[in-house]
Order: C-alpha cells, then structure tokens, then sequence
C-alpha cells in the first residue's frame, strides 16, 4: 500500500472551525476530482491514526489541498490537526472515493460533505463546464459556510443555503424537508449528487426516493 510523506506548505483557518492544509504532492500521485485518501499525522503516537479526507485541489495542481473540518471534542485527528505548523508532515496512502461527476445534475451536501464537491466544481470552473449545475449547502449556521465566496462566484443563484439553527434573509431555514427538495431539485432528468452526515443522507434518500428519482441519477458517498 502506498505511504507518501508529504510536507505542509500552509495551514490556514476557512471558517472558525474548518482549516485548509495545503501539503506537496508526492510524485506520480493520480486522483480523479471527488476522490480522497486516508490522512496521518507524522507525529509520534498519531501515524497510525488515519482518518478519509477528500482533494479539493485538482489532480493537475503541484500540491495538494484539503478541507478539514475540525472536532475538538472528539480529542481525534482533526483536534490534533488545529496544532499542526506549516513545515510538518502528513502522511497520505490510497486514492479512494464513489463520488464521480457524470454530468449536470444538484450537489446536495451538509457540512463537510460538500468537499467532494468542491473538487468537481473547481474543475468544472477550470474547463468552463460550471453550466447549470446547482449546489444545496445545508449547515447550523451562516459561519458554518464553507467556502462561501468562492461557491458564490462559481454558481451565483445556483448556489443555494440552508441553515437549521439560524434565520437570516435570503437564506432558507431548517433542515432538508422533501417540499424544499421538490422545489430545488424538483423535475430535473439530471443526476443528483449526495454527500454528509449518515442521518442526513438517510432522510434526503428518503425523500428523492419519494419524489421517484431514479437510484441510478443518484450519485452518493457517507461521510
Ligand atoms: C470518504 C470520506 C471523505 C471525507 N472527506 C472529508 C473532508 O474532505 N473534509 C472533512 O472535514 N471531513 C471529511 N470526512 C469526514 C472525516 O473523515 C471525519 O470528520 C474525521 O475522520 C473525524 O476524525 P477525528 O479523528 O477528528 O474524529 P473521529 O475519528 O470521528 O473520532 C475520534 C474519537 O472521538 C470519539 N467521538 C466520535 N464522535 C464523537 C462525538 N460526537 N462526541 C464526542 N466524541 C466523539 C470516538 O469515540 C472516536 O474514538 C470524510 C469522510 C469520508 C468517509
């Protein structure tokens, strides 16, 4: 199995509680966009230790990006990781991952989920393929947003929040119901990207099996 160390370049705060780590890519290092691979931390006591964590750079960049959602109280990796200084290794094995773009279609993520996402996106704005593609971005609360700007500007009013503990104007308000899905995703013959948390994911696979979307557009990765 393969086992890169690989130094970090940056690690940086995105929002209050989710870092980008960008590190050097170890030579001849293949991943399609949506794809991840399991993390180590080379410090004593955590190289064993992996945890998945999903590309959001692009296979063609020269470093490799992650967006890591941190959980200080699960005293894990990620608490470990908000400790961590530029200079440092990680250590990256296998490249896995279901989550693969097909073709147009709503990207419904919550939280963290929306990782996967951002890689396919990213390459979509790279080759001017972002066309009507839509993004569901489920969290808590506005700060809880990841990437908010950069998802602005890649989908504009395709970009589409919901947040369950916090009302604010222009944003909608409480959980992933089937009546918003059916007013979001509502007819579309595209595919229907699907990435989170296990109850959210249960609940929204309800829900699109409720509405008869077709297993086979659906496109979906647990986290
Ligand atoms: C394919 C895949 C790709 C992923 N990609 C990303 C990504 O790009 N970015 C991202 O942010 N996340 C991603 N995730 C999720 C990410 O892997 C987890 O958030 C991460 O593994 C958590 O690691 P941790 O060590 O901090 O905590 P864990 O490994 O979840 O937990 C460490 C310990 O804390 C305890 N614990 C667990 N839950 C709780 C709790 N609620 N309260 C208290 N203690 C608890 C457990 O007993 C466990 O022993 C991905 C997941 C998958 C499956």
């Amino acid at each position: 199995m393969g086992k890169h160390y690989v130094k970090i370049r940056s690690i940086e705060k995105v929002t209050h509680d989710t870092l980008s780590i960008i590190t050097d890519k170890p030579e001849n290092y293949t991943f399609r966009p949506g794809q991840a691979t399991n993390i180590a931390i080379d410090r004593k006591g955590w190289e064993e230790e992996k945890r998945p964590f999903t590309f959001s750079s692009l296979p063609e960049d020269d470093f490799v990006e992650f967006i890591i959602k941190t959980y200080p109280e699960h005293d894990g990796t990620t608490d470990k990781l908000l400790h961590v200084k530029a200079g440092e290794n990680l250590i990256l094995f296998d490249v896995f991952g279901s989550i693969d773009y097909r073709g147009e279609g709503v990207f419904i993520a919550g939280g963290s989920g929306v990782t996967p996402f951002i890689a396919i996106l990213r390459d979509l704005r790279k080759k001017k393929q972002i066309g009507n593609n839509k993004l569901i971005f489920a969290n808590k609360t506005r700060d809880d947003i990841i990437l908010k700007k950069e998802l602005e500007e890649m989908l504009g009013d395709n970009f589409v929040n919901i947040l369950s503990e916090e009302k604010v104007n222009g944003y909608a308000h409480g959980f992933v119901t089937e009546e918003f899905l059916r007013e979001e995703v509502g007819e579309s013959a595209g595919y229907v990207y699907l990435c989170g948390p296990p109850m959210m994911m249960m609940t929204v696979e309800g829900y699109l099996r409720d509405m008869n979307v077709n297993e086979d557009r659906i496109v979906k990765e647990v986290f």
